[in-house]
């Protein structure tokens, strides 16, 4: 947080699962990049056992050069799931957002008398970690994570996202999908027949899509893994999310794996292992470089017929035109 109470990211990290061993990574990132020596450091999280153990571990929010300090709102949900009681967990808030001991131990006193066991719970945790009271000033009035549980909101979002490619195709089909009517269910083919709005002089198809199996008879959706624009007509009409159909694979975190390894650099060919045969060369492939531009030695196909007589044509007509200049 940042001097106006607003949220200030200085790191985070993506892991695959929430671990001692990630935390400890994290922390040990955390102190070399961010923290970096300064003392006075107060941090506050959960309870997540991984954590704690990383925390005790590190230098950084131990005394005497730092605190832990655990979100009041987290220690509240953690005492609800153990006693079920909305008025416990309301005193609990109370205890624990109070600034003054004396009220504090008022608060805790009532707990005392509506349960016993719930008094025995808060009060075998350090209370310099999830009370006010007695918090000494590290806090800076910041009881909860909650402002940092908006970072989490905004990368849970990224997960999702698909590629621009996947994105384009998909609006495109959107746009389409308005002209489109959705016409009956057969609930024995789980099926939904759609058809199409008349553009120029095509149109009024009917094609067959089954959400179920994610198909469509015009083909494009099992194709591409995009709800085709019949496909989302029938998603807008039934209330489902098409979005959520499409393929993983167009997922920003599936296209940023592609390129998650590294490229090892070549070593120098005396680093080599020995290959155990001998690299001889052929010299009926050996390539003579000529000035000017490569001669292709890809094998011709139809496509390149086309362009050559497409060329071809286009330098006559110029060819001709050019004689019509003259003789007028
Ligand atoms: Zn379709």
């Amino acid at each position: 947080m940042d001097g106006n109470q607003q949220v200030l990211p200085l790191a985070f990290a993506i892991v695959d699962e929430e671990t001692y061993p990630s935390w400890k990574w994290f922390l040990q990132q955390l102190s070399r990049h961010v923290i970096r020596g300064r003392r006075g450091m107060c941090l506050i999280s959960d309870r997540h056992g991984g954590l704690i153990k990383a925390v005790r571990e590190g230098p950084d929010f131990v005394s005497p050069h730092g605190v832990h300090r655990y979100c009041l709102r987290h220690v509240c949900s953690n005492f609800n799931s153990n006693f079920k009681n909305v008025v416990l967990k309301d005193l609990c808030w109370q205890a624990g957002s109070e600034y003054q001991v004396r009220k504090f131990n008022r608060i805790m006193e009532e707990i005392k008398k509506q349960d016993v066991k719930a008094f025995a719970y808060l009060d075998q945790i350090n209370k310099e970690k999830w009370t006010a009271s007695h918090d000494g000033g590290w806090r800076c009035g910041i009881l909860t994570t909650n402002m940092s549980e908006c970072i989490n909101g905004v990368l849970k979002g990224a997960r999702r996202l698909p590629t621009d490619f996947a994105c384009k195709m998909f609006i495109s089909w959107q746009q389409k999908a308005v002209e489109h009517t959705v016409m009956k269910y057969s609930h024995a083919q789980q099926s939904v027949s759609v058809v199409t709005g008349r553009q120029n002089r095509h149109g009024m198809n009917t094609h067959v899509v089954k959400i179920a199996n994610r198909e469509c008879s015009c083909g494009k959706w099992n194709q591409f893994g995009i709800p085709c624009s019949h496909a989302q007509k029938v998603c807008d009409a039934y209330n489902i999310s098409d979005a959520s159909m499409v393929k993983d694979y167009y997922d920003l975190m599936a296209y940023n794996n592609t390129y998650s390894k590294h490229f090892e650099p070549v070593q120098l060919g005396d680093y080599w292992d020995d290959p155990n045969f001998q690299l001889v060369q052929d010299p009926t492939i050996r390539t003579v470089t000529r000035p000017g531009r490569n001669q292709t030695t890809r094998i011709h196909n139809e496509m390149d017929w086309r362009q050559t007589r497409a060329r071809q044509e286009a330098q006559q007509q110029q060819g001709d035109s050019s004689i019509q200049e003259n003789v007028s």
